[in-house]
């Protein structure tokens, strides 16, 4: 007859060959198919999202940068100076921060991270972010990201706004509210519109919801996006915030474009 230490060790070596034969399982799908990096294809020893050259080629934005619009700054203007464009155009939200530059590698990664099919992206791509965004984070902040139109959001299976909010929820422990705002009508790209035509384009296009100042309680908002183009979408979607009672919203972004510079390479 069996004591009952027996029983408990013999459960015990069960789980713990489990545990080994599940390792095995995975380190075989390893062999079978190598993590790769998603902008050259080169093996890479673990499934990250990029080969140490790739990444290597990414641009971190770094300052000094423009304290609103997180614009880097080609020479340093001093402590506290605004970018052209912030004083031209004043942004309705406080501070807007990137973790890199939009340029070939980061398009690689956007693409990828929008068709959801390497699930580790939005991980990387937040870790990125929280370094970026080091002022923004706090108790008193709610992650929200950046809506798709409902169809949109259909077509591609998630939204990888929503992704990237809620890894940096893993990361910050910050609470993430995906509903806060929703698009209720699709909008066209704004790349190449003019000014007009931009704030013509997102104008009307987001809703808040219903109860949104109770669910903040006076809570700072901190929007997500993949990728800042011309900045009139975050705009629109603080403006319909604040419009509905959200005190001050903040912006972070896993890339930015930037006229002029690595828009290309
Ligand atoms: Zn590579």
């Amino acid at each position: 007859m069996e004591s009952e230490g027996e029983l408990v060790k013999t459960g015990g070596v069960g789980t713990t060959l489990l545990r080994l034969s599940r390792q095995l399982v995975a380190q075989g799908l390893d062999l079978l198919y190598p993590p790769t990096c998603l902008d050259c294809g080169a093996p890479i020893a673990s499934a990250d999202a990029l080969c140490a050259g790739c990444f290597g080629r990414l641009r971190p934005v770094t300052g000094p940068y423009c304290p609103r619009l997180g614009i880097p700054f080609q020479h340093d203007p001093g402590p506290g100076a605004l970018s052209a464009e912030a004083i031209a155009e004043p942004p309705p939200f406080e501070r807007s921060r990137s973790a890199v530059l939009y340029n070939a590698v980061a398009r690689a990664v956007v693409s990828r991270l929008k068709y959801g099919d390497r699930p580790e992206l939005a991980g990387f791509c937040a870790r990125l972010m929280h370094r970026a965004g080091h002022e923004l984070w706090g108790e008193d902040a709610v992650l929200v990201p950046v809506p798709l139109n409902r169809w949109r959001q259909l077509g591609r299976r998630y939204n990888q706004s929503t992704e990237l909010a809620r890894a940096l929820g893993r990361l910050t422990g910050m609470p993430v509210e995906p509903g806060l705002v929703t698009r209720h009508r699709p909008t066209r790209q704004q790349v190449g519109l003019s000014r007009e035509a931009r704030h013509r384009n997102v104008a009307g296009a987001f809703r808040p919801h219903p109860d949104l100042t109770a669910k903040l309680r006076g809570r700072r908002i901190v929007l997500v996006d993949d990728v800042i183009t011309t900045g009139s979408t975050i705009a629109a979607v603080t403006r319909t915030l604040t419009r509905a009672g959200a005190e001050k919203v903040d912006v972070i972004s896993f890339a930015r474009v930037v006229v002029g510079q690595e828009t290309t390479t």
